[in-house]
C-alpha cells in the first residue's frame, strides 16, 4: 500500500471528463492496484449502487467504492441539525465528499443516503471554493463556522483526495472562517506541515473503548485519535472534541469520565476549541436499519422514548443528569474550553448548563473565537 493510504475502496470510479484533474490523478496514483472504471453517466452509476437486492446491503456496498465527479450544483448549506425548536449554533456545512469508508452503527447516513450510497468524492474544490469565497466576502462583519464533516468523515479520505489540505490553505488567507475538518481517523499528516493562522479547528468525535471498538467499525481507537490530536496540536492547531452521541449504558458514566481524563492527559487544554455533547437519536426508520445492518449492535438497549423531532433518546431526565455529569467533569479537567449541546431542546440547555439557552448568533460568537 502506498505510504499514508490506510483504506483503499474495491472500484474506482471517474467520471469521464474528470479523468485528467488534480484530485482524480492523486487518487490513481494513491490506489496503484485499484481497478479503474471511466464513468459517462454518473446518476446512472449512483442509481445502480442504490438498487438493493432482498439480501443485498446496498449502503454497505456502496461504501467499497469510490466515485469522482464534478459537483454542479450547490457546495454550502445550512447544518440540518438547525431544527426548529432546538438551539442553533449557525454552523455552514461544506458537502466535497458524500459518504464514508467507516461503518458506524449508529451513522444516520445509512438511511439519510439510502437513495444515494455511494461514496463520492467532487473533484471540482476550486468551484466549492469559490462558493465559499463569495459567502465570506459579502459578509466580511460575520465569522463562519463552516465543516465539511457533516455527510462524510473530513479526514478519512485525504490521503487518496487532499482536500482537506486545500481548505487549510484557503482557511488560512481568510480572516472570517473557522473551518471545522472532523473526523475518527488518524490522517493528519498532510496538515502538519501547514499553518492555519488559527483558522482551522481538527475535531474528533470521541466515545468510550466500550462504544469505540464495538460500534464503530474500521474508524482509529480512541488511543490513535487522541495521538493524532496532539500531533496537530503540536503542530499549531486548535482540536476541538464532539462527546456525540452520547450512548447510554450501565457503566456509561464511569467510562465517559475516563474518557474526559484520557483527553485531559493527552492533550494542551489550554488548546482545545469546543467540546460538545449529543445524545444518542434515531429515527424510527434509522433503528429499523441499525436492526438489520447491525445485529450485534447495543445502541438499541435501554429504553428510548420518541422525541418532539420525532427522533427516539432517552428521556430527557436520564439525558440532563448524563449531561449535567459530563459538563461538570468537563469543566474540571478542561476549563477554558466551550461546552454546546447539540440538537437538544432550550429547556434542556437551561436544566444543564443552569442558564438560558444563548441565541444561534451568540452561540456561533462564543465558538467561533
Ligand atoms: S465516522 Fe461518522 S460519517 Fe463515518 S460512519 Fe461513523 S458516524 Fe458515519
Amino acid at each position: 500500500m502506498v505510504p499514508g493510504v490506510t483504506w483503499r475502496p474495491e472500484r474506482l470510479l471517474i467520471e469521464r471528463e474528470e479523468w485528467d484533474t488534480g484530485v482524480a490523478r492523486r487518487a490513481r496514483a494513491a490506489l496503484p492496484d485499484v481497478p479503474v472504471d471511466c464513468v459517462d453517466d454518473v446518476q446512472a452509476v449512483r442509481r445502480d449502487a442504490a438498487r438493493r437486492t432482498p439480501a443485498g446491503d446496498a449502503f454497505g456496498s456502496g461504501k467499497r467504492q469510490l466515485l469522482l465527479y464534478r459537483e454542479r450544483g450547490r457546495f454550502l448549506a445550512a447544518c440540518q441539525a438547525g431544527t426548529p425548536g432546538l438551539v442553533c449554533c449557525n454552523y455552514l456545512t461544506l458537502t466535497l465528499v458524500s459518504n464514508c469508508p467507516f461503518d458506524c452503527s449508529y451513522c444516520f447516513l445509512q438511511e439519510y443516503l439510502s437513495a444515494n450510497p455511494l461514496l463520492q468524492a467532487v473533484t471540482n474544490v476550486d468551484d466549492a471554493l469559490g462558493e465559499v469565497a463569495t459567502v465570506l466576502d459579502a459578509h466580511p462583519e460575520r465569522r463562519f463556522r463552516i465543516g465539511t464533516g457533516e455527510l462524510a468523515d473530513s479526514l478519512a479520505l485525504e490521503p487518496l483526495l487532499g482536500h482537506a489540505a486545500r481548505l487549510v490553505r484557503f482557511a488560512a488567507a481568510r480572516s472570517n472562517v473557522v473551518m471545522e475538518l472532523k473526523t475518527k481517523s488518524t490522517c493528519v499528516d498532510e496538515l502538519l506541515s501547514l499553518d492555519s493562522q488559527d483558522r482551522v479547528v481538527v475535531s474528533w468525535s470521541l466515545s468510550p473503548p466500550a462504544i469505540a471498538d464495538r460500534e464503530e467499525a474500521g474508524t482509529a481507537s480512541l488511543a490513535d485519535r487522541l495521538a493524532a490530536a496532539a500531533r496537530c496540536q503540536s503542530a499549531g492547531y486548535r482540536v476541538g472534541f464532539h462527546f456525540d452521541p452520547v450512548v447510554d449504558y450501565e457503566g456509561c458514566e464511569d467510562d465517559y469520565r475516563d474518557l474526559i481524563g484520557a483527553v485531559a492527559g493527552a492533550l494542551d487544554v489550554a488548546r482545545i476549541a469546543w467540546v460538545s455533547l449529543g445524545s444518542l437519536r434515531l429515527t424510527s426508520g434509522l433503528r429499523g436499519i441499525v436492526r438489520q445492518r447491525h445485529p450485534g449492535s447495543q445502541v438499541l438497549l435501554g429504553e428510548q422514548v420518541r422525541s418532539a423531532d420525532g427522533k427516539w433518546r432517552v428521556f430527557q431526565g436520564r439525558r440532563v443528569a448524563v449531561y449535567r455529569r459530563l459538563e461538570r467533569w468537563l469543566r474540571e479537567a478542561i476549563p477554558a474550553a466551550p461546552v454546546y449541546m447539540c440538537m437538544e431542546s432550550p429547556a434542556v440547555w437551561e436544566r444543564v448548563f443552569g442558564e438560558p439557552a444563548p441565541d444561534a448568533q451568540a452561540l456561533a460568537g462564543q465558538l467561533s473565537g
